[in-house]
Formats: structure tokens, sequence, C-alpha cells
């Protein structure tokens, strides 16, 4: 019995819901692998779709005795693993959204995510080690003994009586571009609509074993979860202390067997650089046959490199925001074609579309010209969490439609269409910068300065100054020795205008990387105040 006495509410057999629809394969084959991971031993464990859903149940009861009502939110903060999957899929199970955390995630952080979303519930793992939860909220542990309660939550009443396709799946905090993290709300239709789209792809089979690299905090570790579980493959999630060391990242994607490794373009760096014989060998005589990245574009020379050691693979550019968990799928040629200037992000996946929009909200369709990317799609995001005025500006009518009362995505994504329709990422719409007046991509300046031989990879950034014009800077990375500053500026001058040519040139020896594998560009400020 739940302490108000009412019944717990369910998701009708027949709806949709996370819980079932990921389960679902493995229903039809309940022994075979859902999770690799490290075992207690030291050794490596699989855990079945059995096991995996009995561990669910256990765990949906579990949280249910604290008679929680729908939409009461579960910080579930760990590490992906298999116990970690099951108490995601026991939220689902009784409507309860989660939020998902990482136990890097600092303090300070989860307490602004934490008075945002007023959760009912933390919950982490039996080894977390978060302290100083806010009084108001429950605290509990998940491990192989099922949960155990440490603080129950405040008592409430259940006023909900089914769980429905439009409840919450979960909310994911980015950053936001105000300095707040944006909490991005995620219907059970919204993502199994995103995965059944996945799935029409066709990138993997049930016999295929995922290897994800993305924390848990991100939607990239619930789109391998979810893609790995849908598809009744098995998730391999690549523990930290491995994928921060090249060899060991390797010998563990060899030990699992994985055979598709999924990540941010950032993750191959240091392996290109210190283990590109043994990641050859991988290809070569491991079943490695898929890699698919995401978050940002590849730098094409190290995607080059990648390719060369890994002649076999199938290389896939999975592009896309948080908002619709993702919105293509692109095989990238492997090889590259020499002349190559531009990664493809083709074209939505199925069920959805993508349209460019100019600033006069008019389509845009002509090959090469620049508008922004809309998505049309069933698999959107619900809003912002308590952020109606951003979710306004996001959500918008659609502008082929405005009377039809559809909303789409506007994504702030920049892309241009090739001769076939598909279309090419050109920045974020907010990447374009003002230099003394001139409308400047700054995509196109790192383009120009990655072409200097002997670069390998350029970031250029707009930086304030104190007494003057802002100052346009490039951060390189470049093969040793580093390019000759004064040939690289006239290499830009011959070719860009005066007002895009960098003022500041900085040679780093790697950029600085967020925690979600992306450029740190606020890194990258503080190294050229310093
Ligand atoms: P993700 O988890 O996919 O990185 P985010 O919401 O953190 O999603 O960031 C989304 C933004 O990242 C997109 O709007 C786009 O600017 C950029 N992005 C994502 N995937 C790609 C890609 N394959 N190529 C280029 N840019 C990308």
């Amino acid at each position: 019995m739940s302490p108000n006495g009412a019944r717990p509410a369910r998701a009708h057999a027949a709806v949709d819901n996370l819980r079932s629809y990921l389960l679902a394969a493995g229903r039809r084959a309940p022994d075979r692998p859902a999770v690799v991971q490290p075992a207690a031993d030291g050794g490596i464990e699989t855990v079945t779709y059995g096991e995996l859903e009995r561990r669910t149940d256990d765990y949906a009861a579990r949280l249910d005795a604290l008679g929680l009502d729908v939409g009461d939110r579960v910080v579930v903060e760990s590490d992906t693993d298999a116990d970690a999957i099951a108490a995601l899929l026991a939220c689902a199970t009784l409507g309860l959204p989660f939020i998902p955390a990482s136990p890097e995630t600092p303090d300070e952080r989860l307490r602004t995510i934490m008075e945002s979303a007023e959760p009912a519930l933390h919950l982490q793992a039996a080894r977390g080690r978060r302290t100083g939860l806010p009084e108001g909220v429950g605290t509990a542990r998940f491990g192989p003994d099922g949960i155990t309660v440490e603080r129950a939550p405040a008592p409430r009443v259940r006023h909900r009586r089914a769980v429905t396709p439009v409840d919450t799946a979960y909310i994911i905090f980015t950053s936001g571009t105000t300095g707040r993290p944006k909490g991005v709300v995620m219907s059970h239709r919204g993502v199994i609509a995103f995965l059944r789209g996945a799935e029409a792809e066709e990138l993997i089979t049930a016999d295929d074993r995922v290897a994800g690299t993305s924390p848990m905090q991100f939607d990239f570790a619930l789109f391998d979860i979810g893609f790995a579980l849908s598809h009744g493959a098995a998730l391999v999630p690549v523990p930290r202390d491995r994928l921060n060391w090249p060899r060991r990242f390797l010998a563990y994607l060899r030990e699992t067997g994985a055979t598709q490794v999924d990540g941010v373009p950032s993750i191959w760096r240091p392996v290109l650089r210190h283990e590109s014989g043994l990641l050859a060998e991988l290809g070569e005589t491991a079943g490695l046959r898929g890699i698919l990245f995401s978050g940002e574009d590849f730098p094409l020379e190290e995607l080059r490199s990648l390719q060369a050691l890994l002649p076999k693979v199938r290389v896939t550019n999975a592009y896309g925001a948080t908002e619709t968990m993702a919105a293509s799928f692109t095989e990238v040629p492997n090889p590259l074609p020499p002349d190559t200037e531009r990664l493809s992000i083709g074209r939505a996946h199925a069920g959805a579309e993508m349209t460019l929009i100019g600033p006069d909200g008019e389509p845009v369709d002509e090959p090469g010209a620049v508008g922004e990317i809309y998505l049309r799609t069933p698999s959107l995001f619900s809003g912002y969490w308590d952020d109606p005025e951003a979710t306004r500006r996001t959500l918008v009518p659609d502008p082929l439609d405005p009377r039809s009362g559809r909303l789409v995505f506007r994504s702030g994504d920049l892309a241009s269409r090739g001769a076939d329709g598909e279309l090419f990422f050109r920045g974020r719409a907010d990447s374009q910068v003002q230099i003394r007046g001139n409308r400047v991509e700054l995509g196109e300046v790192e383009r120009r300065v990655a072409r200097f031989p002997g670069v390998t990879g350029a970031v250029a950034m707009v930086l304030p100054r104190e007494d003057g014009d802002p100052r346009l800077h490039a951060f390189v990375t470049a093969a040793a020795p580093g390019p000759d500053q004064k040939e690289l500026i006239a290499f830009c001058r011959a070719a860009l205008p005066g007002y895009m040519v960098p003022q500041g040139l900085h040679v780093v020896e790697r950029f600085p990387l967020t925690v979600n594998g992306k450029v740190d560009r606020a890194a990258l400020t503080a190294l050229a105040a310093s």
C-alpha cells in the first residue's frame, strides 16, 4: 500500500512508455546480453535482458512504496551501468521523470539544477559520494541489493492514475546561453518517436555491441542506451578510467567485443596521437564495424587519419540537438574524397524533416544558400523546464504552414543544401559575429586557418577588449613544428577580407574540452586573456 492508499499509476500496456519500449526486444529473447560491463572481480560481466527487467521491477516496486505521484522528478546520479539503466527504466515505469546526473557534475551545478527542478528524490549509485543534498529532497541509493532509502521524500498526494505517452520521460539540463542550465523536457512519446526513426536507419542489429562513451547527464548517453536496447543489442558503457587512457580504452573495446563506438569526435584525438597502431589492429582483427559521432563537426584532418586506420569501418555523422534527441544520421564516405570541405548532415531520419528558413521567414532552397534548420518531427521536446519564454522562442509555428497551429523546432543551426538536397552544417546562427560592422561566420575563418599545412585544428572566436574593437582570435593545434605565424596570417590574407584575418593567433597543444567533450570556448577565452 502506498502512504495515501492510492494505487500506483501505470502505463497501459498498449501505449508508448520508455520502459516497455526498451525492454520489448529483450522480452522475446530474455537471455540475450543487454549490458556488458566491468565485473566486481575485475573481469567483464554480461547482464541479460531478463536480468535487466528483473532489476527494473525490483527498483520500481521500491520507488512505488515511496508514494510518489506521476510527474514527481527523480535525479538519478551515476555512471552508466546496468543498475543505473534499471533505475532510469523504473522511473519511466512509474511516470517519474528522471534527471540524469553524473558523479563528476560539480556540486554547484547540481544544486542549481535541483533548485530549479525541485525533485522529490535524489537516487545515487551505492558507491556514489554526493553529499550535502537539499533538506527537502528524499535521498536513496541503488545497487545490487535493490534500493535503500536514506531519507524518505516528503509525503504527497497521488493525483494521477495513468502514465500517458505525453508524460515526461526525462529532463536533461544543458548549458543555457544565459549561463543558467536549461532543462529540456522530453516525453515518452517524443523519445520513442525518435528511437523508431533511428531504427529505420538500420545502423545496427541485435548482434551489435554498442560502446557508449558519454557521461549519463548528456542525452548522448540516453541515445546510446535507447539505441542499443531498442534494437535488442548490447550496450557497452565505457568506464571513465578506461576512456581517458587510449591504450586501456582500446583494450576495453577489444575485451568487451564492441562492434560500434559512439562518442563526440574528441574521444579519438588521444587515440590517434598515441595508439594508432592498436587502433588499426582493432579494425583489422576485432569486430569493430561502426563509429558514430555527434555533438560537433569532426575535424577533417583527424577524420581522415581515423579512416585511414579503419578502412572497413562505417562512420556515421549523427547531427541534432537534445531538444529532439537528434535529427539525422549520415554515412561518411570512407575514405573521405580528397576534395571534401564539409561533412554532410544529410537528411532527417525517417519520420522527420529539416527545412531551411531564411531571415525573412521564407524557405531557402537554392543549393549553397544558407538558412536556419527548422525540424518538423514527432520527437519534439515538450518545452524548457519552467521557462515558457525560451520555449516560445524555440518551439515555433511551422513557417511552411503557420495557420495549422503545428509547432516545429527552431534549431539555431545554419546549413546549406548540396546539389542532391542533402544538408551541410554551417555553424550556429549565433556564431555569426560582427567584426567592425562586417558579418562574419567564424566557421569560415576556421576552415581557412585549418587548411594551412601542418594545422590540425582551428577554433575562431571574437573576444572583447576593454580598450577598443573586439579582436578576432584563432586557436590552432598543429603537427610539430608549429606553423610559422606570419605565413599563416599571409595565407589567411590571401583568401579572406582583412576583417576576417585573425588578429590574435594562439598555438595550443590541444583544445580544452568541456565535460561533454566539446571545445571549451570559455577556457580558450581565459587562455587568450592570460
Ligand atoms: P548533442 O548532445 O547532440 O551535442 P546538444 O544539445 O548538446 O546536443 O548540442 C546540439 C548542437 O550541437 C547542435 O545544435 C549543433 O550546433 C551541434 N551539433 C550536434 N551534432 C553535430 C554534428 N554532427 N555536426 C555538427 N554540429 C553538431
